[in-house]
């Protein structure tokens, strides 16, 4: 059977060919990206698995410790939420909070969800659902952006203090590059190996 691929930017449709793994196809009318060559869905579940760690590490140590007076403080990812809040700044609170813990949180509990049941080859449950709630969150996924809004933060408190950098901004780090790289998957991928196994199921 012929695979369609729509462009969701202008709908022009095309006939779906195999792209090369490090590979990108291009819509014939726009030149944006179709989809990805990445299909290996292990390798995905893989980055999936590596960015839960650590977002885990992320939030659980701290970013730097700051040490001014004789005075140490650790600055963890949830600190420095509420210090925004606290400090007049709810709107930066607000950003913080819903890029760097809200909505990788529901990007990485949705794609285990999808992820690991169809590497041990079962459909997984409320697929649909799923696969739309993660393509409505998509418009959310700028981690990248804060890491750099992070790094900003680092670099003007260490004016004020001494500070040495902690596990947490390594963690920061790591996720940011591997929430990169999942964008590179063929998603279309995680469709085709659901409708095979629900097909092997009637
Ligand atoms: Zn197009």
């Amino acid at each position: 059977m012929r695979e369609l691929a729509i462009c969701m930017y202008c709908d022009t449709v095309h006939e779906r060919i195999d792209v090369p793994v490090r590979g990108v196809a291009r819509c014939t009318n726009c030149r944006r990206p179709l989809y990805h060559g990445n299909t290996d869905l292990g390798a995905m579940l893989a980055v999936t698995i590596t960015a839960t760690l650590a977002f885990v590490v992320a939030n659980t140590f701290p970013l730097i410790t700051l040490t001014s007076g004789g005075f140490q403080t650790e600055a963890t990812l949830w600190r420095a939420i509420t210090a925004s809040y606290v400090q007049d700044l709810p709107a930066v609170a607000v950003a913080l909070a819903v890029t760097l813990i809200v909505a990788p949180l529901f990007e990485l509990g949705l794609l285990l969800l999808v992820l690991v049941p169809l590497c041990l080859r079962t459909r997984p449950l409320g697929f649909t659902t799923i696969m739309r709630l993660m393509h409505v969150m998509r418009p959310w996924r700028m981690v990248e952006v804060f890491l750099l809004g992070v790094v900003v933060a680092v670099v003007k408190l260490a004016g004020l203090a001494e500070t040495v950098p902690g596990w947490g901004l390594f963690g920061v780090a790591v996720m940011t590059l591997a929430l990169a790289s999942l964008a590179s998957f063929d998603r279309g991928m995680m469709w085709r190996r659901a409708d095979e196994l629900g097909k092997l199921a009637r």
